[in-house]
């Protein structure tokens, strides 16, 4: 029996998805032994800091990272940042293979004026804010004026304008960061706009997110009909699946519009921002538009228009993303998820990506390194073991029944720590 030790950096979908299929591989002549090393106290990456909180039956794919981490030869090392406590290299010499699952955590700019005022996020921020990461806890969030600008037109765009457009009490039962509620119950924006650059047939939203809104109780949806009719017109007489049936969801919007609400989402086509006006804070967006020159006031702008990875040293990168050939980078370096294809696609895409490439690393393995355990790389750090999670996990959970949601997270470190015991 061949045992050979694996190390996954980032404890998010694409990294539980690669143990998983490691553990899937294991045979009797071969097993494998992970080690998942992660920079936060908290395991999950998107699935805790991503998703959004009304959008909870995405979330229980975190009970398959679970029963991933159940396995015998799995450990969790969470506390840990590789890059600075420990380097790849370090790592690349322990085990016989490290596989990079660090995602793309930086937001991408428009590179237009005034995207640095006071009142201009990007969504790499303000979602992990409403969701409680540890680093994020103290952004600015202007929520003070009644317009919020969103700038995007995908999935993550449309969380944002959803979140900021919900009645908050509605984030109640959820595991929104109470700092978040709090702030959105405090807030005066009531019109919430999501600009796309280009045309309807063009916006990168799936369609499961576009007929969940008409379902959205206390908001206005409103798109324009005239846009969604032109757009069908120029996709043609056989558009692509994905197009055809977000344009049914979208003239279905564009067909029923609410009004009674004191809440309203609209959809903005065909408009590029150029500016972001203000002199000391955000007081509006300037658009060109195929009908010339427009100006949305707002106090708020969020960007959501993608991601790129952050790097980290001794793992090259290019464009936003590890450079790599089918997930191999080099010697016994890998990377999967959206370190290794670009910020795209959902949370189960990631779990077919993970198998090519484990099945690439596995046949490249020879014979095991045996050189000692990872452990003793940790000389001064607070490790949080899967134990560890397993209490903070279980404080979360107990305090978020007595206020009927699934979770109450805990956001600052040394709380998440002294709840695991440490
Ligand atoms: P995305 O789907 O790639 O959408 C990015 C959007 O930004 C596009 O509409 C793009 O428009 C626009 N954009 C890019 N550069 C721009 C610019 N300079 N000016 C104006 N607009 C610009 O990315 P995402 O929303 O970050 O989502 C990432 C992935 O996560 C996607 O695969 C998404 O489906 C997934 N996700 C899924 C869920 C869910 O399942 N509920 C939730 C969140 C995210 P162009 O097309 O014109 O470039």
């Amino acid at each position: 029996m061949l045992k050979f030790k694996v190390a996954i950096v980032g404890a998010g979908p694409a990294g539980y998805f690669a143990a998983q299929a490691l553990q899937n591989l294991a045979n009797e002549d071969r097993s494998f032994a992970i080690d998942m090393i992660e920079r936060l106290p908290t395991p999950w990456g998107l699935v805790r800091s991503g998703v959004a909180p009304d959008h909870p039956k995405i979330k229980t794919v975190a009970k398959v990272f679970e029963k991933i981490a159940t396995n015998e030869n799995f450990r969790l090392f969470a506390n840990v940042e590789i890059g600075s406590d420990i380097s790849i290299a370090q790592l690349q010499e322990k085990y016989d293979a490290v596989i990079i699952a660090t995602g793309s955590s930086l937001g991408k700019s428009l590179g237009i004026p005034g995207e640095n005022l006071r009142g201009s996020l990007s969504a790499a921020v303000f979602v992990p804010w409403y969701n409680a990461h540890p680093d994020f806890v103290g952004v600015d969030t202007p929520l003070d004026a009644d317009t919020a600008v969103v700038i995007g037109a995908g999935n993550v765009a449309m969380d944002v304008a959803r979140m900021l457009a919900l009645e908050p009490s509605e984030l109640d039962p959820t595991d929104t960061a109470d700092h978040a509620i709090d702030a959105f119950k405090n807030s005066n924006i009531r019109k919430v706009y999501i600009s796309a650059r280009r045309g309807p047939e063009h916006a990168a939203f799936t369609s499961p997110e576009l007929r969940e809104l008409p379902k959205l109780e206390h908001t206005n949806v409103i798109m324009n009909k005239g846009d969604i009719e032109a757009a069908i017109v120029r996709a043609g007489d056989e558009p692509e699946k994905d197009v055809k049936s977000n344009l049914d969801a979208m003239l279905l919007i564009a067909e029923n519009l609410k009004s009674e609400h004191e809440r309203t989402m609209e959809f903005l086509f065909q408009h590029t921002p150029k500016e972001i006006l203000g002199t000391d804070r955000v007081e509006g967006v300037v658009y060109s538009t195929p009908s010339g020159e427009v100006t949305i006031k707002c106090g708020l702008v969020i960007t959501a228009i993608g991601y790129q990875a952050q790097g980290i040293d001794g793992v090259p990168y290019e464009n936003g993303k590890v450079v790599n050939n089918d997930g191999h980078v080099k010697e016994n370096l890998y990377v999967v998820g959206w370190a290794k294809r670009g910020p795209s696609g959902v949370i189960g895409t990631n779990k077919s990506d993970a198998a090519a490439v484990m099945e690439l690393l596995v046949s490249n393995l020879k014979n095991p390194k045996g050189a000692g355990d990872v452990s003793d790389l940790f000389t001064h750090q607070v490790v949080v073991s899967q134990g560890d999670w397993q209490k903070i996990n279980e404080a979360e959970v107990a305090a978020g029944e007595t206020k009927g949601k699934p979770r109450v997270k805990s956001v600052e470190r040394e709380v998440l720590l002294k709840q695991a015991g440490l």
